[in-house]
């Protein structure tokens, strides 16, 4: 019985319909579920959802909230309006002093006259310091001369105000195509003046390549992030439709080596959280590779101590990022980054199914994943932390 209620809570949520059966169906009131054959009874409790069960922990250890950053943090990936209105600032500076955020890399980026204009709103405000604006480039209909144009174009943005490039967004790889209608490789030669023109201008490139590699393999019971693809089918990149995870991180890496002298930073931690081994691979060969956490924090969670012991190693390779400007879900990352903390929750039930456990890093890490690693890559930024 007990089988057969979640696999039809299970069919229900690949429907889509994952908020099932507060009250019982025809099939219930017929007595296929819950009730027994030839009983009029209601069932003694409602057809259950994975999303309903979300057992109480009786589990009784220390707890440490920590609703504030140990140290001023620097957030690399976030996504604001462009420009931001003065009112819609105050809200979000409100918000960063009570998480102890001191800066926000508006990573939605702009060009031209709207990154201007971002620039502006935020000069003019009484907040000027507290977000800054990444260049961002279209990469639609790539063809010959496009990489020396949008390489012009860059430095004007720069000059403008940009203190980086980014976010180089996903599609960028899975789905853009050039002018001549085939899909735009991340290390399509046409592109070279943009990298080579950001390594001489001294800015960062953030760059999301790929998603979750579970989002490219078939989905079944085994698949790891079977619940958010059920919840959100279009986040699938199924084969013969779009490039394969490997094949994506391949050209990303071609890149990363065809350019030693710009600064990449990979958003998510390039999707390589689940495999710490292999980011730190990467930044073994690549020492002008970066990666922020935006995402990826229920990875992190789920193995404390390896993820204690990377950070320590490649303690000058990580940036704080979240992507998501979601003030009551920071307080997750410090509490994951500070305490020792065993078996809490994570924020978001379709990311995780797990609980999280604190990673406890030590001071002088906190500090150069909060915000000193950022410095030293952003340029202008250091009177504004030190400030
Ligand atoms: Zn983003």
């Amino acid at each position: 019985m007990m089988r057969r209620y979640l696999f039809l809570a299970a069919l229900a949520c690949a429907a889509g319909t994952i908020a099932v059966a507060q009250t019982p169906t025809a099939q219930q009131s017929s007595g296929a579920l819950g009730a027994r054959p030839g009983s009029s009874r209601e069932p003694e409790f409602p057809a259950p959802s994975i999303r309903d069960y979300k057992p109480r922990s009786t589990l009784v250890v220390s707890e440490h909230a920590v609703p504030r950053a140990r140290f001023p943090v620097v957030d690399i990936h976030s996504h604001q309006p462009r420009p931001i209105s003065a009112a819609q600032l105050e809200t979000v500076v409100a918000a960063m002093d009570r998480l102890n955020l001191k800066v926000l890399v508006n990573a939605s980026g702009a060009t031209g006259d709207r990154l201007v204009q971002s620039v502006e709103a935020l000069r003019d405000s009484p907040h000027r310091n507290r977000m800054v604006m990444f260049a961002n480039i279209s990469f639609r209909d790539v063809g010959s001369g496009f990489g020396v144009k949008a390489a012009q174009q860059l430095e004007v943005d720069v000059k403008a105000g940009a203190v980086g490039l980014g976010e180089i967004m996903k599609s960028f790889g899975l789905r853009t195509k050039k002018a001549d209608g085939t899909r735009l490789a991340l290390d399509d030669p046409e592109l070279a003046p943009i990298w080579e023109t950001s390594a001489r201008l001294g800015i960062p490139v953030l760059i999301h390549t790929a998603e979750p590699q579970e989002f490219f393999e078939p989905i079944d019971y085994r698949n790891e992030r079977w619940l958010e693809l059920a919840l959100y089918p279009r986040r699938r990149y199924p084969a013969g439709e779009f490039p394969r995870f490997e094949d994506l991180v391949t050209e990303r890496n071609r890149l990363f080596r065809a350019h030693p002298n710009t600064t990449f930073v990979v958003a998510h931690f390039g999707w390589h959280a689940n495999d710490l081994g292999r980011l730190g691979a990467l930044f073994d060969e690549l020492p002008n590779l970066y990666a922020e956490t935006g995402a990826i924090l229920a990875e992190l969670g789920r193995q404390p101590r390896a993820a204690h012991e990377f950070f320590v190693k490649y303690q000058d390779r990580l940036l704080f990022g979240k992507d998501s400007f979601q003030p009551d879900e920071y307080p997750y990352f410090w509490r994951t980054f500070e305490t020792a903390d065993e078996y809490f929750d994570y924020y978001r039930d379709y990311h995780a199914f797990w609980k999280l456990y604190g990673m406890n890093l030590p001071d002088e890490v906190l500090r150069k994943l909060y915000y000193q690693n950022a410095l030293r890559l952003i340029p202008g930024l250091q009177p504004i932390v030190s400030s």
